[in-house]
């Protein structure tokens, strides 16, 4: 893989796919910027990439003022930026008629305003610069709906028109969108879940033996991640869905 000295922005990169796709891309000589509200994790991240180029931000993705320092500091720091990948979010779960006000406020703002806000600190960069890729995690729920998953489906379904039309008004200004889609995979997204006996019952069925058929670890989504980075200039990956194979 090439992705030496490429400049990559990670948003929600404290856990899971986010840090995974970080450890990966600073073992590949890529330059980073690794973003969350848990900074101890991101300071973790940098200890276990010594010899990497590594930049961490304490920073809330919902926060317009937060994201826009990031990323003029990375570009202060780093020249410019080849890709920013919106990859925070969380994950709720409760039927409708649980009326989950503020779950609700909170999930939209992480998980389509944090998207929009990088779209809009990222973008007049990358249109400057005639070049980036901007790449956003939806989710295999941003394609289909289950009972209790009906208000993170939307925002899932959200962040990929946004994405399609981000596409259609960039595409001619060499700038490249890749929606990554996964399946269930095994991370901390589970903690975001407030109904306990759901959390409880989702962390149960990942420890059951032969529960890799059915989530995959965030490595395998990171690995996912480094390909559509390092694609030609020519090749554009747009969309990319990853289920575990046992998944329905
Ligand atoms: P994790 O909970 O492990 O990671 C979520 C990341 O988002 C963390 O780094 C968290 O950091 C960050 N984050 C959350 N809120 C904010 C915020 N306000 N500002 C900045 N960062 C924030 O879960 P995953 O790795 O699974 O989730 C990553 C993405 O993958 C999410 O968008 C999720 O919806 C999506 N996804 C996950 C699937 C799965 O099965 N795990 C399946 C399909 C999609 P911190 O809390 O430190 O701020």
């Amino acid at each position: 893989m090439s992705l030496k000295d490429k400049v990559v922005v990670i948003m929600g990169a404290s856990s899971g796919i986010g840090a995974a796709t970080a450890n990966l891309l600073a073992k590949q000589g890529a330059k980073l910027s690794i973003v969350a509200r848990r900074f101890d994790r991101l300071e973790e991240i940098k200890k276990q990439n010594p010899d990497a180029e590594i930049k961490a931000f304490k920073a809330d993705v919902t926060q317009s003022d937060e994201v826009e320092k990031v990323i003029a500091y990375t570009v202060a720091s780093y020249g410019h930026i080849d890709v920013l990948f919106n990859n925070a979010g969380i994950m709720p779960v409760n039927n409708l008629d649980q009326v989950a006000h503020d779950e609700w406020q909170n999930m939209l703002d992480i998980n389509v305003k944090g998207v929009l806000n990088g779209i809009a600190a990222a973008l007049p960069v990358m249109k400057k610069q005639k070049h980036g890729h901007i790449i956003t995690t939806s989710s295999v729920l941003g394609y289909e709906v289950l009972p209790g998953y009906a208000a993170y489906s939307g925002t899932k379904y959200a962040v990929r028109a946004i994405m399609e039309g981000l596409r259609q008004e960039e595409h001619a200004n060499n700038i490249k969108t890749t929606i990554i889609a996964p399946g269930s995979v095994k991370t901390e997204l589970f903690n975001s879940i407030n109904n306990k006996e759901v959390r409880e019952g989702l962390v149960d069925a990942m420890k059951q033996p032969g529960s890799e058929m059915m989530a995959l670890q965030p490595e395998e989504i990171a690995q996912a991640v480094a390909f559509v980075i390092d694609t030609p200039a020519n090749m554009a990956v747009n969309e990319m869905v990853i289920r575990p194979t046992g998944q329905e």
